[in-house]
């Protein structure tokens, strides 16, 4: 067994939990545009959001390993919690790792209980995939900040608390710029956020922001100023395996809805998942999504381990492996159910989009390729 028996009665009791919700209630959240509020509320309460955080903090004391099983077995229930991947896995992370003692105790035990969420911006619009070239610039006023700049797609602003932002500060002895991490409240002052009209079926939406001078105090700067682009990296290993995770409970879940519908399903003398033209291929995306999720593991145990090196590769190969495999399974699942794959009762079709999700964010496909090319293989670069 590749798991301990720890991991795998957490990932029994989390499918319960997932299986109280399931797939109805996640749907009726969406069309009443609400959001997974009981279910995180639970999921902090039973320990399951701050499962890797460590103990003093209030988290479980695990690691990424453990976070991933939960978002997996809730998405393989029906429930994928995009935000997983952001509070608890990137933003947590980096506060654990580099935070003040006081950020880690004014944060860590509400993130870990689900009482406040955390979202995370990144990406500009001028700079997207290529997020060496972000522009948002961090001035230095008195003790504090000013931070101005512009982001896109950032998902679940409206119900964070606050946003850790990848801005740069200007280094006045060289003249470069550098990335480093600042908790921007909601409510801050000169912080704007406009909703993006998405084609997605998910309660956690995504907004454009616009920072316009936004003051902040000394301590909203998470860690050293000087020490940015190793603390960016930190939280971006637990983000792709987490993304992972959220795509091979995507993948399953839909993978389940069709071969349920296989078993039964009889338009001739056998049930429809008799025909190995149906068979084959939900039998390909089975294995698609096992190996996706060896490959997480594989990233989420060098992580926890502590080595970031190792675990970088393990999991932009994690990513892409899982995001191939929920695309691909969800596709074959709409197809499996016929007419019926497109229907709003049985609610695959709109997780074309979803699965999608998986394979654009929060690196694309071809970025993950190209850094296999240059780092695993070698290869030159053409950019
Ligand atoms: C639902 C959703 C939620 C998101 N949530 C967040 C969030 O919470 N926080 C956040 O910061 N961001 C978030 N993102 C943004 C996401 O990380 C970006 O969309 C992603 O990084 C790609 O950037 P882009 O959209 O600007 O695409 P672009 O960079 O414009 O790329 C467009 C296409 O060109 C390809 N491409 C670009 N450069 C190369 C190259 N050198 N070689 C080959 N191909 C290339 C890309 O692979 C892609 O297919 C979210 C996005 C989505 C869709």
């Amino acid at each position: 067994m590749i798991e301990t028996l720890e991991q795998r009665d957490l990932r029994a009791a989390v499918a319960a939990l997932g299986k109280r919700y399931g797939r109805e209630y996640f749907a009726g959240v969406v069309r009443d545009g609400k959001h997974t509020d009981e279910l995180w509320a639970e999921a902090g309460e039973l320990g399951y959001l701050g499962v890797n955080l460590p103990e003093e903090y209030g988290g479980g004391g695990g690691g990424i390993a453990e976070l991933a099983i939960v978002l997996e077995e809730l998405g393989a229930a029906g429930c994928p919690l995009l935000m997983m991947v952001v509070s608890p896995a990137i933003c947590a992370t980096v506060i654990s790792r580099f935070g003040t003692e006081s950020q880690k105790r004014d944060w860590l035990p509400r993130l870990a209980a689900g009482s406040a969420k955390m979202a995370f911006g990144i990406t500009e619009p001028d700079a997207g995939s290529n997020s060496h070239r972000i522009t948002t610039t961090a001035r230095r006023d008195g003790d504090g900040w000013v931070l101005s700049g512009r982001k896109v797609f950032v998902s679940g602003v409206d119900i964070a608390e606050a946003t850790l932002i990848v801005g740069r500060t200007e280094d006045a002895r060289t003249g470069k710029l550098k990335p480093c991490l600042f908790i921007v409240p909601r409510d801050a002052a000169g912080f704007e956020r406009r909703q993006i009209d998405m084609e997605l079926a998910a309660p956690e939406k995504q907004f454009e922001l616009v920072l316009d001078e936004v003051r902040l105090p000394a301590e909203a700067l998470v860690g050293d100023e000087d020490a940015g682009l190793l603390q960016l990296f930190a939280g971006l290993n637990p983000e792709r395996i987490m993304t992972a995770a959220f795509a091979i409970g995507m993948g399953r879940y839909a993978l389940g809805q069709a071969v349920e519908y296989a078993r039964t399903r009889t338009v001739w003398k056998e049930p429809i998942g008799a025909h190995q033209a149906i068979a084959h291929p939900l039998a390909q995306a089975h294995i698609d999504i096992e190996l996706a999720r060896l490959m997480t593991q594989k990233g989420a145990a060098l992580y926890d381990m502590g080595d970031d090196a190792g675990a970088g590769e393990a999991a932009n190969m994690a990513k892409y492996a899982a995001g191939e495999a929920a695309v691909k399974a969800v596709d074959q699942a709409v197809h499996t159910l016929g007419g019926n794959g497109l229907t709003r009762e049985y609610g695959l079709a709109a997780m074309i989009t979803a699965a999608r999700v998986a394979r654009i964010a929060p690196v694309s496909r071809e970025m993950i390729l190209n850094y296999v090319s240059h780092q695993s293989l070698g290869l030159p670069k053409s950019y």
